[in-house]
Order: structure tokens, then C-alpha cells, then sequence
């Protein structure tokens, strides 16, 4: 971890990486580049058509990055966040938002939040009357919700930790997937966490959506860190969710209540030129902090539930 203590956390550049010789969804050898101007060393698989870096590093090395300074840094148009704690009221107006269509398919009964980072969202749902859990790979994040919240939370990788099998009613997992090693072993665990019935809806970058297309390379999916190894489509998702069980019930693309300096700051990623001026009527009307739904439609969110 000592090398992450930087501004930024990081893979270091020289740390060895292996070959990913086979699909992580099909099984299929044989890939193609793609989007190569990116840099990111991404392959299609051939066959099933789902995205991933090529040369991955090994899942510690993956992991290690969720320190501290993942929630707190001040480079998060390329890792983490900028300031995850101080945006906590834009968060839990964020997870009512969510939980308004959750609640369309499941009644408020016991979940688990993967990926619970600091807590907002179990917090907001035990608010609506859910008996809430939560994971996370960080320390940092763990013992901040135990201390502030005494929320159940664990801390380590779903595919290692003790957890009731067949208990839950719902499973959330926001911006996980495309992190972990194994994203097919984590969608089975999911699975076997629910009951017949449960509802499991987890979001991750659309890598086949208009704006990833039209941004191209320049997307901000496509993060300048190791952070993002898989990327998925509604095709790749649905067939992955099928396999591990589920039956797609809704498919959204959704967005996140933000100040409008954060959108400034997103929208300055793409198009310099325009974030200026804009960035002036800001100051002049004194708009910074004035929350605003904003949805780039390159979010896909699946609700899914267990045959
Ligand atoms: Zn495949």
C-alpha cells in the first residue's frame, strides 16, 4: 500500500501483468483490438464480444488501490473520486432515486450493498426500512461506516467472504464489476446470495453506448489507471446475468444528482473551450452548489432477478 499514499493511487508501471488466455464469459480464445487509440490495451472477445484489458495485473495489485486516497484525491477524471465525503447530500439524493425504482420489483427485506464504499446508500435504504449490509475491498471505507454508522458491513472480496447463502432479497452493486478479476464468479456468488426471486441490479460503464462511441477514445470509461479491467454492453451484461441465472426485468441508463462544479469540471474533459465561459456564469450566479440530476447515458443499470 506504501506507494499509494501519493495524491493518486496507482499500479505502478513495472509490475508484472499476465495474459488473459480465455474469455472471462465464454470460455473463447480469440480476440481482436479494440478501440486501440486508447491506449488501454483492450481486446473483444471474438465470439461473445465482451471488452477487457488484455494484460490484467494481479488481483492484489487491483485491490490495493481502494485505499483512502481512492475517496479523496483531486486527479478523479482519471481514478476515484474527488471528494466522495464532502458530496455525501448529492449521494443519498442519488440512492432515493434509485431505491424509488427498486422498490417497483422488490419490498424493502434484507440486502447487501457490494462495493459500499462509505455508506450513504445502506444508510438511505435502512432510512426506508431495509436490513442493510455492506462490502467493500477497503479498509478505510469498512471502518468509516462500522464508526459513523454501525451498519454491518464486511470488509474483503465477494468471493471470499462467509455470507448466508439463499438470505437476501437484494443485492446492489454500483461501479464494481468492471473492477474485478472475475466478474463471472461474482455475478454466480451473487446469485447464490439471493433468494429465488431476489432482485440483483448492479450499473457499469455501457462501453457500447452513443457517447462512448462518439467520444471514442477520450471517453471517461475508458480511465487513464489500471482501475477498469472488463468492460460491458447490454449484450455482454445480458448474457453474463443468464448464465449466472438471472432474468433481465429493466434495462436503464442512469445518471447521479452532482453540483454543477463537479459537471463543469466532467464536461472541461471533453470540451475545454466550453467549460470556460461557463465556468464564468458560474461564478457570476453563484450556481456551484445547487444540485442538478444529470445523466450521460453511458451508465447502464440492469435489474435482474433470480430464476
Ligand atoms: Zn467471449
Amino acid at each position: 500500500m506504501s506507494q499509494l499514499d501519493a495524491a493518486s493511487p496507482r499500479v505502478a508501471e513495472n509490475i508484472e501483468r499476465h495474459t488473459i488466455d480465455r474469455c472471462n464469459l465464454c470460455g473463447y480464445r480469440e480476440t481482436q483490438p479494440f478501440c486501440p487509440q486508447n491506449g488501454r490495451g483492450l481486446v473483444q472477445c471474438q465470439n461473445c464480444g465482451l471488452v477487457y484489458v488484455g494484460q490484467q495485473p494481479d488481483p492484489e495489485e487491483l485491490y490495493a488501490l481502494y485505499g483512502e486516497t481512492y475517496f479523496h484525491n483531486d486527479e478523479s477524471g482519471e481514478v476515484g473520486y474527488t471528494n466522495y465525503i464532502k458530496d455525501e447530500k448529492n449521494i443519498r439524493k442519488t440512492v432515493n432515486r434509485r431505491f424509488d425504482h427498486i422498490e417497483k420489483f422488490v419490498q424493502p427485506g434484507k440486502m447487501i450493498d457490494i462495493g459500499c464504499a462509505m455508506g450513504f446508500f445502506i444508510d438511505e435504504a435502512s432510512k426506508r426500512g431495509w436490513q442493510v449490509e455492506g462490502m467493500d475491498v477497503s479498509h478505510f471505507a469498512v471502518e468509516y461506516v462500522k464508526e459513523r454508522f454501525g451498519h454491518n458491513v464486511y470488509q474483503g472480496s465477494l468471493d471470499t467472504l462467509e455470507l448466508e447463502e439463499g438470505a437476501y432479497d437484494l443485492v446492489t452493486m454500483y461501479d464494481v464489476i468492471e473492477h474485478v478479476p472475475d466478474p463471472k464468479a461474482y455475478m454466480m456468488r451473487v446469485a447464490s446470495l439471493l433468494r429465488s426471486g431476489g432482485i440483483f441490479e448492479l450499473a457499469t460503464p455501457d462501453v457500447d453506448s452513443i457517447p462512448a462511441k462518439l467520444t471514442g477514445k477520450r471517453w471517461i470509461g475508458y480511465k487513464l489507471s489500471e482501475e477498469h479491467v472488463y468492460y460491458f454492453s447490454v449484450n455482454t451484461l445480458r448474457q453474463m446475468l443468464d448464465y449466472a441465472g438471472f432474468d433481465v426485468v429493466h434495462v436503464r441508463h442512469i445518471g447521479k444528482y452532482v453540483t454543477l462544479r463537479l459537471f463543469l469540471d466532467r464536461l472541461g474533459f471533453y470540451a475545454p473551450w466550453l467549460s470556460k465561459p461557463l465556468q464564468a456564469l458560474e461564478r457570476t450566479f453563484k450556481l456551484s452548489e445547487r444540485a442538478q440530476y444529470i445523466n450521460p447515458f453511458d451508465i447502464v443499470a440492469i435489474t435482474a432477478r433470480k430464476r
